[in-house]
């Protein structure tokens, strides 16, 4: 079997057009959505990621707001910045981008982004929404996966679901979405004893770990649907994603790609976000 290719970037630029469209009907109405993007410290590839966000702010008309602070920055500075933006009309989605310096306690920081606000659904209380089901900002990462699996067709309702990862950002909340559509989600770790007994049973596998190539043909199942979150560098420092695209890829179903895979999708799931809390905004 050859996989399909699950083109994100294609399914990304499919919702930006719709999501364009909610940026005029809500400009009709006297409301521009407004992102500002909190970046502390000179992370390279902290930089490129709010670049990318300012950019895809800036191609669907939104209005996006760039607050730098160097990395000596004290966290009474950081939380006054965002007890601001809370306060500030023109702004309906807050984010401060990770990591942070270690003398700021990220929690602290997470928690202070008015949860009305909170585009990246990082906020607990938006976690505790989305794990009973009610409406919320969904994790971006996390959502975009979601709409990849829309996209092919397949229904997730009573299959079986290995998440390989466990961090806040990805695994944890993309098993909880699946879970919430009726998969049977099993989470795999770095404390896993047998990997393979689980990930060869999964019907559909998400792979967010941060290992390159790190899942190959045989730890998959013939036919599953093979979603990979993972953005790394090879030996080659060629990017690379946590499956070894070249051999799963000729066993899968349907693959996701990197580049051109999850991806695109966070930036676009951050934007529909922004677009929703603004509607939220006009319609108080
Ligand atoms: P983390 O490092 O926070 O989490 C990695 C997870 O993988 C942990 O739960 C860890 O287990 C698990 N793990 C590590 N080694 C093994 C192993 N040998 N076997 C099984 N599980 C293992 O990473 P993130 O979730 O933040 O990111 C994962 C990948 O996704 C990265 O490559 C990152 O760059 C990428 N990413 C991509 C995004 C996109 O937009 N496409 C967005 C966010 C991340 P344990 O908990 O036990 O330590």
């Amino acid at each position: 079997m050859t996989a399909k290719i699950i083109d994100g970037k294609e399914i990304a630029a499919k919702k930006r057009v719709e999501i364009a469209k909610e940026v005029l009907k809500l400009k009709e109405t006297g409301i521009t959505p407004g992102l500002a993007v909190i970046l502390v410290g000179n992370n390279h590839a902290s930089r490129t990621y709010v670049n990318n966000k300012q950019k895809a702010c800036q191609d669907l008309g939104m209005h996006s707001l760039l607050i730098e602070f160097p990395e000596t920055v004290s966290e009474g500075e950081l939380l006054s910045k965002i007890n601001e933006l809370n306060n500030d009309q023109s702004i309906h989605g807050i984010l401060v981008q990770l990591p942070i310096p270690k003398h700021i306690n990220e929690k602290k920081v997470i928690e202070s982004i008015n949860p009305v606000k909170d585009v990246d659904g990082f906020h607990p209380i938006n976690i505790g929404r989305m794990m009973t089901g009610q409406d919320s900002f969904l994790p971006c990462t996390p959502y975009g996966i979601m709409v990849l699996l829309e996209e092919t067709g397949v229904s997730v309702s009573g299959k079986n679901v290995v998440v390989v990862g466990r961090s806040n950002i990805v695994g944890k909340p993309v098993g909880q979405l699946l879970l919430n559509q009726n998969a049977t989600v099993t989470y795999c770790h770095s404390k896993t004893k047998d990997l393979l007994l689980h990930t060869t049973q999964a019907d559909i596998l998400v792979a967010a770990v941060g290992i390159p190539n790190f899942i190959k043909a045989d730890h998959i199942k013939e036919g599953a649907v093979v979603i990979d979150v993972g953005i790394n560098r090879d030996e080659t420092g060629k990017l690379c994603g946590d499956v070894s695209f070249a051999d799963v890829s000729e066993k899968a179903g349907f693959i996701t790609p990197v580049p051109k895979g999850v991806g695109p999708m966070t930036i676009t799931m951050l934007m529909f976000n922004t677009v929703k809390s603004a509607k939220n905004a006009g319609s108080i």
